[in-house]
């Protein structure tokens, strides 16, 4: 039976059999035991499936990333300690020394820096491109040694709405996967697979955690990109891995496991970014609530938006489901329920005016968090980006006055009139 999304956020992953726990028990330990060496020996091989080390695998984290593989449409998925981990997995499971990725140049200050420093660092090099890229421009930044190109569904803090089906169409002509963050949007609201996307990632951290309780991430696969019709560029995935007797893991797993169970068996064994056990508990009962919750960020975010558009103390607004934005169309093909509680907006009066505005609100709070179910807000060019000056910031598409605002659950009258209030005071 092919069930609804609500379902499966409540469901998916779990299926308890007569008298075991209704809910996902949390298995809190570290090994596993058996009966005789030959039993796990098979376990070390990959010969046959089961837990040994929590590093590797553990069941209750299984049960949650068979959950958000089920959401997303795909056929495997892992979960991460982070959402950094997720994304450098993602790469570094099919890119090494001397490859090259093309990547969206609208993605999470964390991800642009992971990749322009740290994986630069380890010989993998990456183009940037603007995410409102053509056909052409898509094309001209591949190379013959491009192993994937990256994205994000609505872009964190840009908000820009990815094109998935145009840059899954030029990842594909090239022979190489496209892989999607869709931390934003959530499977709730957009599923990149359904689009083309080949591999997605999340922080967990955010929505789908949605109550600022445990930092995580997670990798699903989508089960259809032939990793065996480009041998050549995967050796990783299509030829013999010496550190498991030999196995290749594309024709061992296949195009539905092979991915996942090579991120695991050797990433995760080598670099141990595994999330605990607790963690997975609790983001599984955010996803419980997934469905109900990101509709209200949605309503609530709508509701601000469009009190902050008609605003004379506002000088611009961002927001891809507010009529009339940059996005709008894209976020209408690829969000048609909304795409999330994330509003950017300038305060009129620069930086000065912004720092009073949010000195003056009381109900929506100071934070660099986003997509929980408190409201909060946060001002670039104090925080994250303070060491620019105004006309660096401008340069990176930031400007002084902007303020990126995370919408929760709370009241949106009671948001508004904060709002209206801090706005009010900087008069
Ligand atoms: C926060 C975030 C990350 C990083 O996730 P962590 O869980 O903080 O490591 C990656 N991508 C996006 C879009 C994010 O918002």
């Amino acid at each position: 039976m092919k069930k609804h999304i609500e379902t499966i956020c409540v469901q998916g992953g779990y299926t308890p059999s007569n008298g075991e726990p209704r809910q996902i028990p949390i298995i809190q330990s570290t090994t596993f035991k058996y009966d005789t060496s030959e039993d796990m020996g098979k376990l070390f091989d990959l010969e046959a499936s089961g837990y040994f080390y929590t590093r590797l695998q553990n069941p209750t984290n299984d049960y949650v990333a068979k959950k958000l593989a089920e959401l997303e449409g795909g056929t495997a998925g892992m979960l991460t300690s982070s959402g950094q981990a997720a994304n450098f997995f993602s790469i570094f499971n099919i890119a090494t020394c001397g490859d090259h990725i093309v990547s969206s140049a609208n993605i999470y200050g964390g991800t642009f820096n992971l990749f322009s420093v740290t994986m630069k660092k380890m010989g993998i090099d990456f183009t940037f491109i603007s995410p409102d890229s053509t056909e052409e421009e898509i094309e001209s930044a591949m190379r013959p040694n491009t192993k994937a190109v990256f994205g994000e569904t609505v872009a964190n803090p840009s908000l820009a709405v990815l094109d998935i089906e145009l840059f899954a169409k030029v990842a594909h002509r090239h022979g190489v996967p496209l892989i999607i963050d869709n931390t934003f949007a959530t499977p709730v609201n957009c599923r990149p697979i359904e689009w083309g996307a080949d591999i997605v990632t999340h922080s967990t951290t955010k929505y789908i955690d949605g109550h600022g309780v445990s930092v995580g991430g997670a990798i699903i696969d989508g089960g259809k990109f032939d990793w065996m019709a480009h041998a050549d560029k995967f050796p990783g995935l299509c030829t013999p891995d010496d550190s498991y007797h030999g196995i290749t893991y594309a024709t061992k797993f296949g195009k539905e496991g092979a991915f996942i169970t090579k991120a695991t068996a050797q990433l995760m064994r080598d670099f141990g970014a595994i999330q605990s056990p607790q963690h997975a508990f609790y983001i599984n009962l955010g996803l419980e609530s997934l469905h109900v919750r990101m509709a209200r960020h949605v309503e609530n975010g709508r509701k601000v938006a469009e009190f902050l558009k008609n605003h004379p103390l506002v000088e611009w607004i961002t927001y891809p489901d507010l009529e009339g934005d940059k996005y709008y169309d894209l976020a209408k093909k690829y969000c048609p329920n909304g795409t999330c509680g994330v509003i950017s907006f300038g305060v009129k009066g620069g930086r000065k005016k912004t720092e009073e505005f949010m000195k003056n609100l009381r109900v929506i709070a100071i934070e660099t968090h986003v997509a929980d179910a408190r409201s909060c807000c946060l001002h670039p060019a104090n925080a994250t980006h303070r060491q620019m000056t105004d006309d660096e910031l401008v340069a990176a598409g930031i400007t002084p006055d902007l303020v990126r605002v995370s919408i929760g659950l709370e009241s949106a009258d009671d948001l508004i009139a904060d709002i209206a209030q801090a706005l009010e005071a900087t008069r």
